[in-house]
C-alpha cells in the first residue's frame, strides 16, 4: 500500500508568485489540493487563462485539483489618496462620501473617504472604526448624514484604498454585491468547483447565493466564510445551509478580539465535523515565510493545532500569491500534518450522524480499515454524499479511495480530508466496476499484492441489488 503523504488537505492562493504553467505544475506536484482565486485581486480575463491552465495541467499530471473562487462580499474601504498621510494621535478625522481634495484637510481635520454613503445609518457615538485591516483605531465622536468624526487613537500611516471594519455593528450591506455577482458569472462560464462566499452572516446569504448560481446553470458548492460575530452567532445554521466553512482569520481576528479567535476555530471545526461537512482553517498559517524560507515556531504550532482540531483544509493566501518561497510553504505544511496527523489517535467521530443505510456501513468499513494492516476503503459515489461522510468519519492512518463516473465530482472530493479522488466509468454490473477500480489502484502503484481492500459496494444476490461490505485481499 503506497503510503498516504497526509490526509489533511491543502489549498493554495494563486498569485504572481505561483500563476506560470511551470509553477502551477509544481504547486501540484507538491500536492496541493485545491487552488483559490481571490476576486478580491483578480480580473476576469485574469480567471479565465488561470482556469484553463490549471485544467490542463492537472489532466496532463492526472491530479485535477478542485478550483475555488473566492468572492469578496460586501466591504467598506477608504478611497484613492495621492499619497500616504501621517495622522497622529487625538487627531480629529471625518469619515466622509464624496473624493477628497489633495491634501485630503480641512481646518485641521482629515477628511477621508469612505465607499458607502449609508454608513451613518448604522454608527453611533462611542462606536469603534478600525482602517487598514485593523491597524488604525478611530473612536466614533459623532454621526451626522454627511460625515462620521471620529477621533485618532494612536499614531499611523493611512494609505489608498484601505478596508474598513466595524467590528459587532451591522451595516446593512447586502450579502452579494454587483461585484459578486458580475465574478461569480465568469466563474460559472469556467465551471468552478466551490464558490466562497466572504462575509457569510447567516443562511440567508447563502441560500440566495445558491439561488444565483442554480439560476445561472452552476451546481457548484458553496463555502461559507466565517468572518465577522453575526457569522459566529448564527454559527449553526450557516453550518447546515452551506456545503463547507472556512474559518477565515484574516477579517474574523479584526471583526473579533483576537483572544476569542482559537476558542471561534475549536469551535467551528468541531461544529462541522459532528455536521459532517468540511471545514477549512484559513490565513496566516505561515505568514513569515513571505519573505523567510522557515516558519516560526508558532506558525508550525498553530498549522499542527488545525491539523489535530481536525480540519479538512489548511490555506495558504499571500504565502502563495505574493511570497518568496511558495512551494517550500506548500512542502512545510505537508511535513507539519503528516507528522501530526502520526501523533492523532485513531478514532471515529462519534457524534457525526449518518442516516442512509449505506452511509451507515461507513462507519464499520472504516473501523476494519483502521484495525489492519496495508488496508484501505474503496467507495463508489455519484453524489458525493458517502465519500464525504467517510472522510468526515476521520478514519487516521487509513487510505480512502473514492471512484466517481460524475466528471468534475472527482475535483471537488480533493477538499474532502483524506479522499484520494478518481474518475472512472461504471458498469451496470458492481464486479466489474469493482475490478476496474482495483486494477487502476494496482496499475497506479496505489496498492499491490498482498493488500487489503474494503469495499462499500452494491452486489447482486439472486437478481437483487443489495448493498454490502466486502474485504478483498488484493492478488497478483
Ligand atoms: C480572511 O479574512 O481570512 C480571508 C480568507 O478572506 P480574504 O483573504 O478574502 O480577506
Amino acid at each position: 500500500m503506497r503510503k498516504i503523504a497526509r490526509q489533511t488537505k491543502i489549498i493554495a492562493t494563486i498569485g504572481p508568485a505561483t500563476e506560470s504553467e511551470d509553477q502551477i505544475i509544481q504547486l501540484i506536484q507538491e500536492g496541493v489540493d485545491v487552488i483559490r482565486l481571490n476576486m478580491a485581486h483578480a480580473a476576469h480575463d485574469w480567471i479565465r487563462i488561470i482556469t484553463d491552465r490549471i485544467r490542463n495541467i492537472g489532466k496532463q499530471l492526472d491530479r485535477e485539483p478542485a478550483i475555488m473562487m473566492d468572492v469578496k462580499g460586501p466591504e467598506i474601504r477608504t478611497g484613492y489618496l495621492h499619497q500616504e498621510l501621517n495622522i497622529k494621535k487625538n487627531d480629529t478625522l471625518d469619515l466622509v462620501f464624496t473624493a477628497q481634495p489633495n491634501p485630503p484637510m480641512e481646518d485641521g481635520v482629515w477628511q477621508i473617504e469612505v465607499n458607502y454613503d449609508k454608513l451613518p445609518d448604522h454608527i453611533k457615538e462611542g462606536d469603534t472604526v478600525l482602517l487598514d485591516n485593523g491597524l488604525i483605531q478611530l473612536k466614533v465622536l459623532h454621526s451626522s448624514k454627511e460625515k462620521i468624526r471620529c477621533s485618532v487613537k494612536s499614531d499611523a500611516v493611512l494609505k489608498s484604498r484601505r478596508h474598513v471594519n466595524l467590528p459587532g455593528i451591522e451595516t446593512g450591506l447586502p450579502s452579494l454585491t454587483e461585484k459578486d455577482r458580475r465574478d461569480s458569472l465568469v466563474g460559472i462560464e469556467c465551471k468552478h468547483d466551490y464558490f466562497a462566499l466572504s462575509f457569510t452572516r447567516d443562511a440567508d446569504a447563502v441560500d440566495l447565493f445558491r439561488s444565483f448560481l442554480r439560476d445561472n446553470g452552476s451546481d457548484a458548492q458553496i463555502i461559507a466564510k466565517l468572518e465577522d460575530q453575526k457569522g459566529v452567532a448564527n454559527i449553526e445554521e450557516i453550518i447546515q445551509s452551506a456545503d463547507a466553512l472556512m474559518v477565515a482569520r484574516g477579517d474574523l481576528g479584526i471583526e473579533c478580539p483576537f483572544e476569542e479567535l482559537p476558542i471561534i476555530q475549536r469551535k467551528a471545526v468541531g461544529a462541522s465535523l459532528s455536521a459532517g461537512k468540511p471545514v477549512i482553517v484559513a490565513t496566516h498559517m505561515l505568514e513569515s515565510m513571505i519573505d523567510s524560507p522557515v516558519p516560526t515556531r508558532a506558525e508550525i504550532s498553530d498549522v499542527a493545532n488545525a491539523v489535530n482540531e481536525g480540519a479538512d483544509c489548511i490555506m495558504l493566501s499571500g504565502e502563495t500569491t505574493t511570497g518568496k518561497y511558495p512551494f517550500e510553504c506548500v512542502r512545510m505544511l505537508t511535513r507539519i500534518a503528516s507528522r501530526m496527523e502520526e501523533e492523532i489517535q485513531p478514532g471515529l467521530t462519534e457524534e457525526l450522524k449518518l442516516f442512509r443505510p449505506k452511509a451507515k456501513m461507513l462507519r464499520s468499513a472504516a473501523m476494519l480499515s483502521m484495525r489492519m494492516e496495508n488496508s484501505a476503503v474503496l467507495v463508489f459515489t455519484r453524489s458525493g454524499d458517502l465519500a464525504s461522510k467517510l472522510g468526515a468519519l476521520r478514519p487516521n492512518g487509513s487510505p480512502l479511495f473514492a471512484f466517481t463516473d460524475v466528471e468534475g465530482l472527482h475535483r471537488r472530493l480533493r477538499l474532502i480530508w483524506g479522499i484520494e479522488p478518481f474518475l472512472m466509468e461504471f458498469s451496470v454490473d458492481p464486479e466489474i466496476t469493482i475490478q476496474n477500480a482495483i486494477n487502476y489502484l494496482k496499475t497506479k502503484k496505489w496498492i499491490e499484492e498482498g493488500d487489503q481492500l474494503v469495499i462499500v459496494t452494491n452486489a447482486f444476490a439472486h437478481n437483487r441489488v443489495i448493498e454490502s461490505i466486502q474485504l478483498r485481499e488484493i492478488e497478483k
